[in-house]
């Protein structure tokens, strides 16, 4: 009996022989296993070469190759005596025109017309580089060219502001990453969170840079290989001709950050300046660009000739932004300049409030301050951010210091285990907005009273209800009623979606040990609300008290023996299979013995 062969070989065969008939028409020859070596692609699994006449009667060979997951990973253009590197856009060493961007989607059914079309579409991509229309794509995709014609380690990361006018900024150079910033604080504060904020590593040596801004996006064969070519880059530009002159008279920068403004975007590259040698070829000491004039009276003109002389090379970094725009938004996200300013308090680092601390970090809420005393357990960590190696550790201490290193250049995120000396009026106020996430009533009721008679900024309470069934946001902007008008004074709330036996409470062997039992997947849902509201309420806060209620999924919580509490049922109707956003406002108690006694006393 034949052997079954399985399924993607058998497809991959068919498509080979599908591209086989194809390719006779353009008298195209199968490659074969050296030619394929040779074209360093991936792994080749077959590949046609043939020749191709163009408009203005130039003969190129082409090759199409697939790989050995040809149908299901894309087949690739090569010219293979086309120019070198960095003559044509979207030509790459190897001679792989890249045709298309690398997530675009392809049939995986019709072998031969995605061949055609790639095609089709390089050679009128491959028309447009003969007849010279090369720079508008150049431009485009400065970086790209940028990084490809780098020839050298380090990368620079850059936190500078992409934008303003050619200046001095801060850099630190380490072994395998520089990094510059506009300020030293901003460069420090980065570092320290990054790498941690010990005693050695406040020890970095910090110097200073230029950024200047080209005029125009250079196309690569402007791209500048000594120091006459930096020159001529910010010719027009007398600030930044300035900037340079200072900066090789005062020996103070040999790293330039070029800035330009491109039709996608901005981008940077960068540059190593390469002073010419203080020792003439017979190893005396001279002074190559200062000779002649007293110290501090060499003109500009001559301080540019021979600090940036043609004979000096530059060396081209690459760099990598890691400024807060484009890490949240790649400079498209206008929220960014509002959020990046903000602070919020987040009480309570559990299940809840460190998810919550995690996803505003990378929301881009620039200030987080954490408070919470606990310490992690091992049963904490099926539902909180840190896992195994935080256990033992204070909860909000090591999220704090996970999110710093992870998002380095937030501008703030510190932690508080001491919560009762965290919980103070003159700490909090000055923070955008408390988010509430302990869980623990009392806590809860503490900063309801501290907001109503002390004056606590905007506080968003957040809770879940047994097993994750629900989970609510509580928008409490401090006048118009507060959290208590809505709670018991043991902290139960006038409405809630359901209701269960024993509250709901799972008793576990250990003293007072109860808990509800859920996991990450329901609780995940509660962590979109509570998210989703702390932005709103950042961006855009409702003027009054405001109620939002994530209802789960009927068939989750019912099974569980949760079911719709009556109440529930008379305000907000039968939440029918759940799995819904309801909102509300937040009702004003006119008995409130909270905020109508002390509106009273006022
Ligand atoms: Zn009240």
């Amino acid at each position: 009996m034949a052997e079954a062969r399985p399924l993607l070989a058998e497809l991959h065969d068919q498509a080979l022989v599908a591209l086989d008939a194809y390719f006779q028409a353009f008298s195209a020859t199968r490659m074969d296993a050296d030619e394929l070596a040779a074209i360093q692609s991936l792994v080749a699994a077959a590949g046609w070469k043939f020749a191709v006449s163009f408009n203005d009667s130039r003969v190129l060979t082409l090759a199409v190759v697939v790989p050995a997951a040809f149908p299901f990973a894309p087949p690739r253009l090569f010219v293979l005596d086309g120019p070198g590197l960095l003559q044509w856009p979207h030509l790459e060493e190897n001679g792989l025109l890249c045709v298309y961007p690398s997530q675009t989607s392809f049939s995986t059914e019709r072998p031969v017309a995605v061949v055609h079309a790639l095609l089709q579409e390089g050679v009128a991509m491959i028309e447009q580089n003969l007849a010279g229309n090369i720079a508008a794509d150049f431009r485009a995709e400065f970086v790209s060219y940028w990084n490809r014609s780098v020839e050298t380690a380090p990368r620079v990361l850059s936190l500078v502001e992409a934008r303003g006018d050619s200046r001095a900024v801060y850099i630190w150079k380490g072994q395998k990453d520089h990094v510059v910033a506009d300020s030293e604080a901003a460069l420090r504060r980065w570092l320290d969170h990054r790498f941690g904020s010990s005693a050695k590593a406040a020890k970095y040596d910090i110097t200073m840079a230029l950024l200047l801004w080209l005029p125009a996006v250079p196309l690569p064969a402007d791209f500048p290989k000594n120091g006459a070519d930096i020159r001529r880059l910010v010719a027009g530009d007398a600030a930044a001709l300035e900037l340079l002159g200072k900066a090789i008279v005062d020996e103070s920068i040999d790293e330039v950050l070029l800035g330009v403004k491109t039709a996608t975007g901005t981008g940077f590259g960068s540059v190593k300046l390469m002073m010419p040698p203080k020792q003439d070829g017979v190893g005396r000491k001279h002074d190559p660009i200062n000779r002649g004039f007293r110290p501090g009276r060499l003109p500009l003109k001559f301080a540019l000739q021979r600090g940036l002389a043609p004979a000096s090379k530059v060396w081209r970094y690459l760099v990598q932004r890691v400024d807060h725009e484009w890490i949240h938004g790649r400079d498209h996200d206008a929220r960014q300049t509002v959020l990046k300013g903000k602070r919020i308090v987040i009480v309570g680092n559990g299940s809840l409030g460190s998810t919550l601390a995690e996803l505003a970090g990378k929301a881009g809420i620039g200030n987080l301050h954490l408070i919470d005393g606990e310490v992690v357990e091992w049963e904490n960590i099926g539902r909180h951010v840190l896992g195994a190696q935080s256990v033992g550790t204070f909860k909000s201490v090591q999220l704090a210091g996970y999110l710093r290193a992870n998002l380095p250049h937030l501008q703030a995120v510190e932690a508080s285990p001491e919560v009762a000396e965290a919980i103070d009026v003159e700490r909090l106020r000055d923070a955008d907005l408390i988010v509430a996430t302990s869980g623990v009533w009392q806590v809860d009721s503490l900063l309801n009273h501290l907001q109503q008679s002390q004056g606590l900024p905007p506080v968003l309470y957040g809770w879940l209800e047994p097993n994750a069934a629900a989970a609510h946001a509580v928008y409490i902007p401090g006048q118009g009623g507060c959290l208590r008008c809505g709670m018991t004074d043991t902290g139960t709330p006038h409405l809630a979606v359901t209701r269960w036996p024993d509250d709901g409470l799972v008793a576990v062997p250990a003293c007072g040990g109860a808990f509800t039992p859920y996991g990450p997947a329901e609780l995940a849902w509660a962590h979109a609300l509570l998210s989703g509201e702390t932005i709103r309420c950042l961006l855009d806060p409702p003027g009054k008290p405001h109620h939002k209620i994530w209802v789960g999924q009927t068939a989750n919580w019912a099974a569980q023996g949760g079911e719709v509490d009556p109440r529930w049922l008379d305000v907000m109707g039968d939440p029918g299979a759940g799995g819904m956003i309801r909102d509300r406002d937040w009702p004003a108690a006119a008995d409130c013995p909270v905020c109508r006694k002390l509106a009273k006393a006022a």
